[in-house]
């Protein structure tokens, strides 16, 4: 056949060894599809063989709508992949397209991925998480050795698979779950699987090559204790764990491994162990390799720079139509370089793998090989059997599935009958609820409490006579409010007076005072005048010995001091007066003061008392108000229960009367079914009467005829009897 121009317009670029003219563009015919490996968020993986040489290989069929919006990016991806050469990665071999789907072409792995394995075994031993660990690790090593450096994002068990020898190998990386701005978390969001989700992803900041360290910590966590440490069973909780819990580890969980697990799940990304210190951290030294391990030596390596529309031609690609089949049977499945990954990675520059063999003794290498070889081929052969079974068992499970099928529609039929039962039982409920509601009110009414529209009025008057007594209390509050104030005014009427009093003492002090000293002085002028008197009454006795002139002047001294003693005499009268005065006052205000005390007393008193008797009155209105609302509303209920109870008996009676009636009714039905009965049974008799009638009317006509015959017998022989007399003779 000639070159065919495709229908459709190609978005990715040609496959390498199409380019090099090495073979014709692989078709999804060239393969036949066996069985589905695997359903991710991209599409599905098939174990398919390559119809021409037999070989098999792993197909990942990528629907082309799933992938247009980061078209750019997938182009790179594969790119890359192709240039991907490691033991510990699954190796893109080659890739087409069509309408529909991209077709990659991939090394396959036998033995199922580890997300299997942990789920079968729960958990491993600390040598065999150790050395899955050292792999897995080796991969990632290589992955963040590129400039720049691939990251993984995705590491988690669903991807990494083990090959028939049990080696992990790492997939579904770089392209899958192409980071972009506008499409931050294509994989998670889709998928779901939150668990490995680092805390940089969950608060959609930044991201590098730490993202991974992040995920091969939960690896480890998994494996060494059979479930993720930011377990919830809330998506929003797992989330909030990852972001701010700290992992939990179990008391047993083995020290070493704790602590590097703890450095690896640090919350900022910058922290982290590198992948370096991940492989040569105390715990993974402590747990050599338990197989041969490839041990690397890195370079950096710079990644091909891609122009995507016209791209070099990737060096990692395999032909795969030229590909001799040395041996078409299950054994040789692998093409050969795809079996031999770790020699291919010791060919390739900038990867330097050396196979690690742990056997020491050379002898019995050779001989443990041929054994080997001696186990293999009869594992082989086990291997076919299993096979065999595994597809009898795949047919039955497909049987199974159908029947399940059945059963869910069956299932899903009743649950629609359920649903329409339980509506028919919520209306049913319904119902009942209201007949409930319904006997509930005339039960309550039977047992004295009034209808709605009493209770209505009754609390309609109680909110009245409610209103009163507040009114009143309202007054009451009043009054005390104006009690108070006048008590106040009172107070300070009585803080004045004291103040009054106070000053008035003071001036009283003041004006003794003033009255003492003047006193004082009055003594003196009385001593002065009294020492003068005696003084005169000598020069007297003097003068009246010696003569006038004496007396005269004696005189005229005594006058003066008669005026000087008037002038004295004076003031100390108003003084006296003014104190006196002073004195009238001050006892008059106490008068007063006394006199306003007991009026304001008095007045409280009235006030207070009024208030009392106004309150006991309310109370007392409000009170005897309540009582009697109180024993009419009972007379009523009292009332309406007797009307009830009589409706009721007069129910009752009727009830019971109705009773007697349909007793009456069935009485007359049974009697009326049993005449029935007869009726049925005469009718019956009478049928049988009729039928008997007839079958002897039948026999009365056979015999009637037969009497007819015997007459026509006897007529004829009469007849021939009379022609010829001699038969009577005879006869
Ligand atoms: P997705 O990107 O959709 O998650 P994956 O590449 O992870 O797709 O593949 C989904 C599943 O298919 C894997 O978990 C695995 O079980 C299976 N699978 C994928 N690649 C291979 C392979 N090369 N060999 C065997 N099984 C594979
Ligand atoms: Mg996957």
């Amino acid at each position: 056949m000639g070159f065919r121009r495709p229908a459709f317009t190609k978005l990715l670029f040609e496959s390498p060894s199409v380019v090099n003219g090495e073979e014709e563009e692989l078709k999804r015919e060239d393969f036949d599809f066996e069985r589905r490996l695997g359903d991710g968020a991209f599409g599905q993986v098939w174990r398919v063989r390559h119809k021409k040489t037999s070989h098999l290989y792993a197909l990942k069929q990528v629907p082309k709508d799933k992938v247009t919006k980061m078209l750019p990016q997938f182009r790179r991806e594969v790119y890359i992949m192709y240039e991907l050469n490691h033991p510990h990665i699954i190796k893109l071999y080659n890739h087409f397209e069509d309408e529909k789907n991209f077709y990659l072409i991939m090394e396959l792995a036998e033995g199922g991925n580890l997300f299997h394995k942990l789920y079968r075994e729960k958990q491993f031993l600390e040598r065999v998480a150790a050395q899955y660990f050292r792999e897995v690790g080796l991969a990632v090593e290589y992955l963040h050795s590129h400039v720049p450096a691939i990251i993984h994002r995705d590491i988690k068990p669903e991807n990494i698979l083990l090959d028939k020898d049990g080696r992990l190998k790492l997939t579904d990386f770089g392209w899958s779950n192409y980071y972009s701005k506008d499409n931050a978390m294509p994989r998670f969001t889709t998928c779901g699987t939150l668990e490995y989700l680092p805390p940089e992803m969950v608060e959609e900041k930044g991201h590098d090559t730490s993202a991974d360290i992040w995920c091969l910590g939960i690896l480890l966590y998994e494996m060494l204790n059979g479930s993720t440490p930011f377990k919830a069973t809330v998506r929003d909780q797992m989330l909030r764990n990852i972001a701010n819990g700290k992992p939990k580890f179990p008391l047993t969980f083995p020290a070493y491994a704790k602590d590097l697990i703890s450095k690896m799940l640090e919350k900022e990304p910058a922290r982290r162990l590198t992948i370096q210190q991940v492989i040569n951290h105390k715990w993974m030294l402590d747990h050599p390799p338990m197989r041969a391990t490839i041990t690397q030596e890195l370079q950096p390596k710079p990644l091909p720079d891609l122009n995507v529309e016209n791209p070099n031609i990737p060096k990692g690609y395999v032909v795969i139509s030229k590909q001799e089949s040395k041996n078409s049977t299950e054994t040789s499945e692998q093409p050969e370089e795809a079996k031999s990954p770790t020699k291919k990675a010791s060919q390739n520059e900038p990867l330097e793998a050396i196979e690690e063999m742990k056997s020491p003794q050379p002898n019995s290498y050779r001989q443990s090989i041929q054994q080997m070889k001696h186990t293999l081929s009869q594992k082989e052969e086990e291997t076919k059997l299993a096979r065999h079974k595994l597809q009898e068992q795949a047919h039955a499970l497909q049987k199974y599935e159908e029947n399940i099928k059945l059963l869910d529609e069956r299932i899903n039929e009743k649950r629609k009958e359920l649903a329409l039962l339980t509506v028919s039982e919520k209306e049913m409920l319904l119902k009942i609820s209201d007949v409930n509601l319904e006997l509930e009110k005339l039960q309550s009414s039977c047992d004295g409490h009034a209808t709605a529209e009493n209770n209505a009025i009754k609390s309609k008057e109680l909110l009245e006579k409610a209103n009163e007594v507040k009114l009143s209390q309202k007054n009451l509050e009043n009054l005390r409010e104006e009690v108070k104030m006048k008590s106040m005014e009172i107070n300070e009427k009585e803080k004045n007076l004291n103040s009054l009093q106070i000053y008035l003492r003071k001036l009283l002090d003041e004006a003794q005072n003033e009255g003492n000293e003047k006193k004082s002085k009055i003594n003196e002028l009385e001593i002065n005048s009294d020492v003068l008197r005696t003084r005169l009454e000598t020069q007297n006795k003097t003068a009246k010995e010696f003569g006038n002139d004496e007396k005269v002047t004696a005189n005229e001294i005594m006058g003066y001091i008669q005026t000087r003693y008037s002038e004295l005499g004076n003031p100390l009268t108003s003084l006296e007066e003014k104190i006196i005065k002073s004195e009238e006052t001050i006892i008059e205000t106490e008068q007063l003061l006394s006199n306003s005390k007991l009026d304001f007393e008095e007045r409280r008193a009235q006030v207070v008392q009024g208030a009392r008797k106004k309150k006991d009155e309310i109370a007392k209105n409000a009170k005897k108000m309540a009582e009697d609302a109180r024993e009419e509303y009972k007379n009523k209920v009292e009332m309406d229960k007797q009307v009830l109870k009589e409706e009721l008996n007069e129910a009752r009676k009727l009830e019971i009367k109705f009773f007697v009636e349909d007793v009456e009714i069935d009485h007359a039905k049974e009697k009326i079914n049993s005449l029935k009965k007869d009726l049925e049974e005469r009718r019956k008799k009478i049928a049988a009467l009729q039928a008997n009638r007839k079958e002897s009317q039948a026999r009365l006509n056979t015999k009637k005829k037969e009497v007819e015959d015997t007459e026509m017998e006897y007529g004829t022989l009469k007849a021939q009897m009379f022609h010829n007399p001699q038969i009577y003779d005879e006869l």
